[in-house]
């Protein structure tokens, strides 16, 4: 069993076959998928709640990502404290800095990561962080509201990033970038990371792991992904698969209806 902790099931690319997308991620062993609710601005926020309103094994998310920080309106906390409370939405997310697109400017990205921290902490939810070289800020603004708990996805950072979010009980999560060439830092951090605080994740469409580079992600090639890492790690793919089922299923409470 294999848990796939962040996917965008919203995304357009799945429009014509999102049901045997699904089938596949099942018949492979994935048995959970937390589909991020940020859709393409904050006016799509919740665009994950029907997906995870009609399969009993897909959970979602409420967030504004760094991209669309310009975006936002002050009424957009008002809907994502309201998507907070849906039994469905497990996390606030995902939000952060991305300093290195740098689509929205950057003060006004450290003001709507911020309330999303702010929020998380106030209703006991996970956060789900996206930085990218950001690394300074983003441990800042997170020691600044100290939320409960929270994971860094697609986990591109340093050592001084990892050993911070370990020092505070959040989370790492690598994407199928820890196996792309080049990646032998972010492989000795996937070597590293203490087993109960490690997750897998695809983060599709985007970001195919080897050996499905170049195509469109889904949610069955965390397989490739959860392999590539056990091996790293010298240990059993079923060993790597159990811990990273357990670490998400500590770290995103499933609320009950
Ligand atoms: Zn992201
Ligand atoms: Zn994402």
């Amino acid at each position: 069993m294999l848990i796939d902790s962040h996917a965008h099931l919203d995304d357009s690319r799945f429009n014509d076959d999102r049901e045997a997308v699904l089938q596949r991620a099942w018949d492979a062993g994935v048995r959970k998928i937390l589909t991020i609710g940020n859709g393409g601005g904050p006016d799509e926020m919740g665009c994950g709640v029907p997906i995870a309103e009609s399969h009993d094994w897909i959970y979602t998310s409420a967030g504004i990502h760094p991209h669309d920080a310009s975006k936002v309106e002050e009424r957009h906390y008002g809907v994502m404290e309201q998507l907070a409370g849906h039994h469905r939405v497990l996390a606030i997310g995902e939000t952060g800095l991305d300093y290195y697109y740098d689509n929205s400017p950057r003060d006004i990205q450290r003001e709507v990561f911020r309330r999303q921290l702010a929020l998380a902490k106030e209703r006991d939810l996970p956060v789900i962080i996206h930085t990218r070289d950001a690394d300074e800020d983003t441990i800042a603004l997170i020691k600044m509201e100290m939320p409960s708990r929270g994971v860094v996805h697609c986990f591109t950072s340093g050592n001084k990033l990892a050993d911070f979010v370990l020092d505070i009980g959040f989370y790492i999560s690598f994407s199928g970038i820890v196996t792309f060439p080049k990646a032998e830092a972010l492989v000795e951090i996937a070597r590293r990371v203490s087993g109960d605080r490690i997750l897998v994740e695809t983060d599709c469409p985007y970001l195919a792991p080897i050996p499905h580079r170049g195509r469109r992600n889904e949610p069955s090639f965390v397989c490739d992904t959860a392999r590539f890492i056990a091996e790293v790690r010298g240990i059993p793919r079923d060993e790597f698969a159990t811990q990273t089922s357990a670490n998400f299923d500590r770290l995103f409470t499933v609320k009950s209806a």
